[in-house]
């Protein structure tokens, strides 16, 4: 068991450490409950034990340490904290400890939000801004004004009437949620890192010592009160102050709000409680302050806290936690999310119980092992977020995370392309967890084209368990279809007819119809007149791949690692061998030469022909390499078309497209029909 002295110094020497991490390096290790919660258990035993209180203890100083990089500037008046409480209990005693002073005066109080940004000292002299300084440790702050001057909420000079020769305006620099998830994206992907929260991010970014990187960094602002104010008449009331401060052009927050009874100020908490994620930037609480300037005088402070105001805080939105283990999920379009799996907390009021952890870089980021205590946020419905990795806390037992290298759910090997983030299963054909994706792609009218199978009929027959591949399709029997609900005799019938039609197809719409990632219509087109048939397209290798038109590094890489995986081989082959899809070959490059005038051009074909079939047009033209559309639009080459009077025809002039009659494509194509 620990003395109390012993307890009291461990406290002390953790929280200078915090303190260093969160004011200096303006990136916090522990979620700021738990700081709060050791400064609690501090105050309780200096209080128990009054022998062992110290001046230079946490609880009697400002946290604000500065940084040696930047001047100091002398506050004029002290920049205090605030108390802090958590529970109504607390407000009430406030209320009666304020009263009992006043001599239950009448008193109004003046609500605010409890900005969760960085304390800031703006002083204007004769209406021109010449100083801003930080909060520092209340009476000595650090001088950040080039910075600050470049905050666009900020006005250079004050506007209006009734300016004094000096005044000190003090408020919160912060940084909206959208500015700060800009920010963060830019810094993860420049840097590596990011900042733990909007309110390290701010105080980051005003700490900087070049005020073009603050510049950039979009802070906002919002004022709350003033210090030294000579040469100058203000009025005796905090909020017509505040309204003053408005009319110089100076920015304050619309949720400021005047009530004369504490409960209501407990109506105005749960209010901005309710609505604190619709703000757009983060609060941690409201403050509460007595408005009356010459009540906050009589009533004062006490060590580091004015006796007029306190903090009434929210419930956490961070808290740490331990993660047990990792779990690799598969999405439907085969994208590997690793999810940590926590010692189970309440935050927000909810039970979380895991956290997504998005990518491999993700965890490099933040240097991530199984066993280590972390930050979870969770703000608003948000999805928790793992924010850092509390690396004091670092156990023997953690164990490194180790990607895998082959898909959790079907074994395929799993690709993560130089250059890209988002590690994916290859097994695109043979993957239960992309199935659903894999079959509706596949069945789709520009791939295989089975008409009649849609998204529902997919569905059931995936849940009834009559396919679980694209090669299952071919054998699925008429009984089965019948069974699954709504589908009558005919239904059925005509979806296995359709079924069986598209065995025979194009090797183009073959290669399309796998799925592979970046092989669209135009490269499958490609592909399959570069490579002629089947078996020398699985044979692919990189060099001829990144030769062919539009096939670049990554589409090559998606290529080659779907082709070799084996679990699609095996699909692919039983497709060709087994159910026996017919593919008509592209003949040779002569042929394609021959017919280059359509080769690579979006064609569109309307209404019924005299001697042709539309279906026949269809798949000539498709043969030869040309991508065939059902609707005109700008990038429309051609609209084949014996009719005049149809909508698409008309269209199709108003775009200057180009309309060909059934003579015409026949001895376009050489009568090869
Ligand atoms: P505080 O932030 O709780 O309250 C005082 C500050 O509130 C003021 O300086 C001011 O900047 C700000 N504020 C915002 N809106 C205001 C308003 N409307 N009116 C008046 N003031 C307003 O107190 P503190 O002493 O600055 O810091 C303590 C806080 O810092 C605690 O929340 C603590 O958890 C956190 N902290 C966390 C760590 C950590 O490691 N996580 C370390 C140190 C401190």
């Amino acid at each position: 068991m620990k003395s109390p002295i012993e307890k009291i110094i461990e406290l002390r020497k953790k929280l200078l450490y915090h303190e260093y991490l969160y004011y200096v390096q303006d990136s916090p290790e522990i979620p700021d409950i738990e700081y709060d919660q050791m400064i609690i258990e501090l105050k309780r035993l200096e209080k128990k034990y009054p022998t062992l209180s110290n001046p230079t203890s946490s609880t009697q100083l400002i946290g604000g340490k500065r940084s040696k990089i930047f001047g100091k500037i002398k506050h004029n008046m002290p920049m205090l904290s605030l108390e802090n409480i958590f529970n109504k209990t607390d407000l009430f005693i406030f209320d009666q400890k304020v009263k009992k002073k006043l001599e239950n005066e009448e008193i109004q109080y003046c609500c605010e939000l409890k900005i969760d940004g960085l304390a800031v000292n703006l002083i204007y002299y004769n209406g021109l801004l010449v100083k801003a300084a930080t909060r520092g440790d209340g009476f000595i702050g650090e001088d950040i004004t080039s910075n600050v001057r470049t905050i666009k909420s900020i006005p250079h000079s004050l506007q209006g009437n009734n300016i004094p020769m000096f005044v000190e305006i003090r408020g919160e620099a912060f940084i909206y949620q959208k500015d700060f998830e800009k920010l963060n994206e830019e810094y993860r992907t420049n840097f590596g890192k990011a900042f733990a929260n909007p309110r390290n991010a701010a105080a980051g970014s005003i700490r900087q010592l070049d005020p073009n990187v603050t510049a950039n960094r979009s802070l906002s602002f919002f004022c709350y009160g003033l210090g030294v104010v000579k040469e100058g008449n203000l009025s005796s009331s905090h909020i017509k102050n505040l309204q003053q401060l408005r009319k110089w052009g100076l920015p304050i927050s619309d949720y400021t709000k005047i009530v004369h009874d504490i409960n209501d100020a407990i109506i105005f908490y749960e209010e901005i409680k309710k609505n604190r994620y619709n703000l757009g930037f983060d609060i941690d609480g409201i403050v509460i302050k007595v408005d009356s300037e010459k009540m906050k005088n009589h009533l004062g402070y006490i060590t580091k806290v004015p006796r007029w105001a306190v903090a009434f805080k929210f419930p956490a939105q961070e808290k740490s936690t331990c993660i047990k283990e990792v779990k690799f999920q598969v999405g439907r379009t085969g994208v590997i999310t690793p999810v940590a799996i926590l010692q189970p907390i309440k935050l927000g009021g909810v039970n979380i119980k895991s956290a997504t952890l998005h990518n491999a870089k993700e965890i490099e980021r933040l240097q991530l092992h199984i066993d280590d205590v972390v930050v979870i946020r969770r703000a608003g419905d948000v999805i928790p977020q793992v924010m850092n990795v509390i690396t004091s806390k670092r156990s023997k037992n953690s164990r490194k995370i180790i990607f895998p290298q082959n898909c959790p759910v079907c074994n395929s090997h799993i690709e993560r392309i130089k250059g890209e983030i988002i590690s994916r299963c290859t097994g695109g054909l043979a993957c239960n967890a992309q199935k659903n994706n894999t079959i509706k792609h596949f069945v789709s009218s520009k791939a295989m084209n089975i008409r009649g199978v849609g998204t529902k009929i997919i569905h059931k027959l995936i849940k009834k368990g009559y396919v679980k591949t694209i090669a299952d399709l071919f054998l699925i029997d008429k009984r089965n279809l019948i069974k699954i609900d709504g589908l009558a005799f005919r239904a059925a019938q005509n979806i296995i007819n359709a079924i069986n039609k598209s065995k025979n197809t194009t090797l183009q719409r073959f290669i399309f119809a796998l799925g592979i990632r970046e092989v669209g219509e135009i490269n499958a087109i490609e592909l399959a007149n570069h490579f002629v048939n089947i078996e020398n397209f699985m044979l692919a290798d990189f060099n001829s791949l990144i030769k062919i038109k539009n096939i670049g590094y990554k589409t090559a890489k998606h290529i080659l690692n779907f082709i070799k995986e084996k679990n699609n081989k095996k699909i692919i082959y039983q497709l060709i061998n087994e159910v026996g899809i017919c593919l008509s070959e592209i003949k040779s490059n002569d042929d394609k030469k021959q017919n280059n005038y359509f080769y690579g051009k979006i064609v569109v074909i309307s209404g019924s022909f005299l001697n042709l079939k539309q279906s026949i047009i269809k798949s000539r033209l498709e043969s030869i390499g040309v991508i065939i559309k059902n609707h005109i639009s700008k990038e429309t080459d051609f609209l084949i078309s014996n009719k005049s009077n149809t909508n698409k025809y008309i269209k199709a002039q108003k775009l200057g497209i180009k309309i060909i009659n059934e003579n015409a494509i026949i001895k376009l194509l050489k009568n090869k029909f």
